[in-house]
């Protein structure tokens, strides 16, 4: 009788546990809209407003950034080369941070994050774009990609830039923000992914394990 009991106790809360879950899986998120993060960032006499959209989607974090070009005309062509810079070098799948992040650049008329003013040549920065950048052809949209890094809050990494005066070790990095060689760098991404922490609740997978675990723990405490 005993056993009985206890078997059936067992039972009773494998139940409660797995209806508890099952309401946990129902109101997990896997959608959050685009909001718009911005801020400002200073280094000494440089000084710039950031501001990007980011969601979570398509079981990606989805960061959007807005631009609106001036200045002289530019082809399809030379677009597609800063949009596809910026949107290779930055987004990641899921495997670098156990969440994967699409960088999306839109080229817009109105309503932007940035405005760029574009010259024919010469060096560049946040809101200036050469066609012509001065690293030549081959990083053109490397150029994009760390332009764009600025605004998404990030700083130089390379001596006489605006670099982050509270991160002095971040000189020299080998990162995007310091040479348009580099890649990016694992602590570029942390903003993005606290917000994921803070936004995007567990995916439904580990509710699962959770739930099993627990049923494991139930069936082995009535075996022994
Ligand atoms: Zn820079």
């Amino acid at each position: 009788m005993k056993t009985k009991l206890t078997k059936f106790l067992a039972l009773a809360i494998t139940t409660i546990t797995l209806g508890i879950f099952t309401t946990s899986v129902s109101a997990s998120t896997t959608f959050v809209d685009f909001q718009t993060i911005s801020g400002s960032r200073s280094s000494d006499s440089f000084g710039w407003g950031y501001s990007y959209d980011i969601g979570y989607f398509d079981d990606a974090i989805q960061v959007d950034v807005d631009v609106l070009l001036t200045g002289i005309a530019t082809t399809l062509e030379h677009r597609g080369i800063w949009e596809n810079g910026f949107e290779d070098i930055w987004s990641v799948d899921a495997t670098r941070f156990g969440v994967a992040m699409n960088f999306n650049l839109d080229w817009v008329t109105s309503d932007s994050d940035l405005i760029v003013n574009v010259i024919q040549s010469g060096g560049g920065n946040l809101s200036t774009w050469p066609i012509e950048q001065n690293w030549g052809p081959t990083h053109y949209g490397a150029f994009a990609a760390h332009e764009l890094g600025h605004q998404l809050g990030l700083f130089d990494e390379y001596s006489g830039g605006a670099v982050d005066l509270d991160h002095s070790e971040r000189l020299n990095s080998g990162g995007l923000m310091h040479t348009l060689d580099g890649g990016t760098l694992d602590y570029y991404y942390d903003d993005f992914l606290s917000w994921h922490t803070l936004n995007v609740v567990p995916e439904p997978s580990s509710f699962f394990l959770l739930g099993y675990a627990g049923i494991a723990l139930v069936l082995r405490r009535t075996r022994s």
